[in-house]
């Protein structure tokens, strides 16, 4: 009974044995086709891997033979193995590099299992280096026989090219740096500072290890650390480079520096700082010269207005009072003494006429005043200024005009009559027997401009031709031995040379020694057709000095100075004028209250009272005509007239005041009042 039962029991035991058996199979045959799909996915990575990456792999035998190698070995280094046996030792370059390698097998015996790294550097297919850093791992046998070596290499060529290169750079800057003069921080985002350069380290104001790692702050004093924290932060801030000027020390310590912040990164700034205390000294210095330079510049033209009135002042009353008792009922021995006197005055007036009018083109303020003249007359009463004098030597004094010389021209009447009478007073003083004369021609003419040539020629002493090239420099005399024989300057000729010039020509001398003379000058003028009324007052007919009759003005004098009133006073007579008299600006004001005047002829030099104030004051009366105002003053410089101007005055003479000039003056005041 218990026999079938066991043997069914069995058999169940079996099946359900297999059963589980099947299935455990079954799982594990699964699982190991999991396991072969991992195997191979991974070989595929590692294949991939391999190929793209720079690091190659190879196995070489104790001969140096590479017996296996992986799949990017060819394409790095183009060698293939399979096709050619191929040696380690045989593409080793010649870098010295490569020599360890050589020898490192027989000289390190390896354990097994030791890795060690050594650079070679191999030829690729194409003959070209390539350095390679090899992780090798040596095989041994069982026996302990080395059988090959297993080899990591990877291609350093690049890393080691950038490295020598940056390295090459490194040194480089270091070399410019130590070349530089400045003083160079790095300074961090907290403004300390991290490390400097500078040529000499005793030029710094600290030592080194008083400030390296420091705040900025806590090393300079506290106003020049807030001054420099906060152009440090623009820097930061901004990323623009600032530039500063700043000073460490007092008194003979002092040094002067300028900074320049540049932003190298968001955590350090770069501050070259350089000494500037030479330079800037010599800039305060050249500074103190210029205003030097300017303040002697104003003093020398003050001294020259003061000198020009004071000289002139005085000298008016002499040529003035000649001039009367020459034309009063004197004898023959008197006349003779009066013309030593005059023709003293007259040269001491040209002197000094010379003198300021150089002063005057020196310092750039002579100006260019256009006007039209008759030209014959201009040149006819320049040879008039030495007629009197050639009387005496016997000289004859002669004219001539070219036919295509007009008869009026535009031009600076007045420089022009200067230029002509300088040649002529040298012409006269050089000459003692002979002729002079004046000739003048027209070169060429365009459009409204005439070129005009004058050549003033006298038969005197002449100039040695070694002497000609510098006759028209200042101060230049044939003759400056201190017992010359002639008298003068030496700036007669500079200044027409510079006339000339500014009337846009030029000037040029001939001259034998002992025949004479011919200076010839050219400018250029302007056409004008005939006379007009507007351009000039003066009648070029028949003159007579008695002109009140036809020309009746109230007239007011105001002079201070006694003799010049006088002389004013006999010129005014002799014109027919009686005019009512002030003897300064307060009783000038008092009349010109109480009075209508047409005219007033109103010194300017006056104590209490100038004449600008008296005119300022005149403006203010109410209910009045306005006077013409004629200011006369010794002052002869440009701005003194263009003030004259400018307070209100209409006309300005110039001391001396000559009878002629006067004259036309009220002319002219007669023609504008009505
Ligand atoms: P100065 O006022 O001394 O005459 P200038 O500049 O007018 O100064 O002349 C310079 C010098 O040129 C004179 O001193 C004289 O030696 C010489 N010179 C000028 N003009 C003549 C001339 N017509 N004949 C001879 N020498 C002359």
């Amino acid at each position: 009974m218990s026999s079938p039962f066991f043997f069914i029991a069995v058999c169940l035991i079996l099946v359900l044995l297999c059963l589980w058996l099947i299935k455990r199979l079954k799982h594990l045959l699964s699982k190991t086709h999991e396991l072969k799909n991992e195997i191979e996915n991974l070989s595929c990575t590692l294949r991939l891997l391999s190929e793209h990456s720079s690091d190659i792999s190879f196995r070489y035998d104790l001969k140096g033979l590479i017996t296996q190698e992986s799949q990017n070995f060819q394409r790095v280094t183009g060698h293939d193995i399979s096709k050619n046996h191929v040696t380690i030792y045989d593409i080793l370059t010649e870098n010295p590099l490569n020599e360890k390698f050589r020898t490192h097998l027989q000289k390190e015996v390896k354990q097994e299992g030791t890795k060690t790294t050594i650079q070679v550097e191999i030829y690729d297919r194409f003959g070209k280096g390539l350095l390679l850093e090899l992780l090798e791992k040596p095989e041994y046998s069982t026996e302990g026989q080395l059988k090959w070596i297993d080899v990591v290499a990877k291609d350093v060529t690049l890393a080691i090219k950038t490295e020598k290169t940056l390295k090459e750079s490194r040194n480089q800057l270091k070399h410019v740096l130590k070349a530089i003069p400045d003083a160079i921080f790095m300074i961090d985002r907290e403004y300390r500072y991290r490390s400097f350069q500078t040529i000499d380290e005793d030029k710094l104001w600290q030592k080194s290890k008083e400030f390296e790692g420091e705040k900025v702050f806590d090393v300079v004093p506290k106003p020049l650390g807030n001054f420099l924290e906060k152009h440090m932060e623009l820097s930061f801030k901004t990323g623009k480079k600032q530039i500063i000027e700043y000073q460490m020390g007092e008194g003979k310590e002092r040094c002067i520096y300028k900074g320049r912040l540049i932003k190298l990164s968001e955590d350090f700034l770069l501050v070259a700082s350089s000494d500037i205390t030479a330079e800037k000294l010599a800039n305060e210095e050249l500074i103190k010269a210029e205003r030097i330079a300017e303040e002697t510049q104003k003093a020398k033209k003050a001294f020259f207005a003061t000198m020009s009135h004071e000289i002139r002042t005085p000298l008016n009353g002499v040529v003035g009072t000649t001039n009367i008792l020459m034309n009063s009922s004197i004898d023959e021995k008197q006349y003779e003494t009066l013309e030593i006197l005059k023709a003293s005055s007259d040269s001491l007036l040209r002197t000094i006429n010379d003198v300021l009018d150089y002063s005057r083109i020196e310092s750039g303020s002579l100006d260019f005043k256009e006007s039209l003249f008759y030209l014959n007359k201009l040149v006819e009463e320049s040879l008039s200024l030495i007629k009197f004098e050639a009387r005496k030597k016997g000289i004859l004094l002669s004219s001539n005009y070219n036919d295509d010389v007009p008869q009026f021209i535009r031009t600076d009447e007045a420089r022009l009559r200067q230029i002509i009478s300088n040649l002529l007073y040298n012409a006269i003083k050089f000459t003692e027997s002979g002729s002079i004369s004046i000739e003048v021609s027209c070169l060429k003419k365009l459009n409204e401009y005439l070129w005009l040539n004058f050549k003033v020629q006298d038969t005197g002493i002449g100039i040695p031709k070694e002497k000609q090239h510098q006759l028209f420099e200042e101060f230049t005399q044939v003759d400056n031995s201190y017992d010359r024989q002639f008298s003068g300057s030496g700036l007669g000729l500079a200044i027409v040379k510079k006339l000339v010039q500014l009337m846009e020509g030029d000037v040029s001398v001939q001259s034998e020694v002992n025949k004479g003379s011919s200076f010839e000058f050219t400018i250029k003028v302007r056409v004008a057709s005939s006379m007009n009324n507007t351009d000039n007052q003066e009648n070029t007919g028949m003159e007579t000095d008695y002109i009140a009759g036809e020309h009746p003005m109230k007239l007011l004098l105001v002079e201070d100075n006694d003799i010049n009133r006088k002389l004013i006073v006999i010129y005014l007579e002799r014109l027919g004028y009686v005019a009512d008299i002030a003897k300064d600006g307060i009783e000038a004001l008092q009349m010109v209250s109480k009075n209508t005047y047409e005219t007033i002829l109103l010194d300017i030099s006056m104590p209490k009272m100038d004449g600008f104030q008296v005119v300022q004051e005149i403006q203010k009366l109410e209910d009045k005509a306005k006077p013409y105002i004629i200011g006369i003053s010794a002052n002869a410089f440009k701005e003194d007239v263009s003030k004259a101007h400018e307070v209100g005055m209409n006309d300005y003479i110039i001391k001396p005041i000559y009878f002629k000039d006067l004259k036309e003056r009220l002319l002219k005041a007669h023609s504008l009042i009505k």
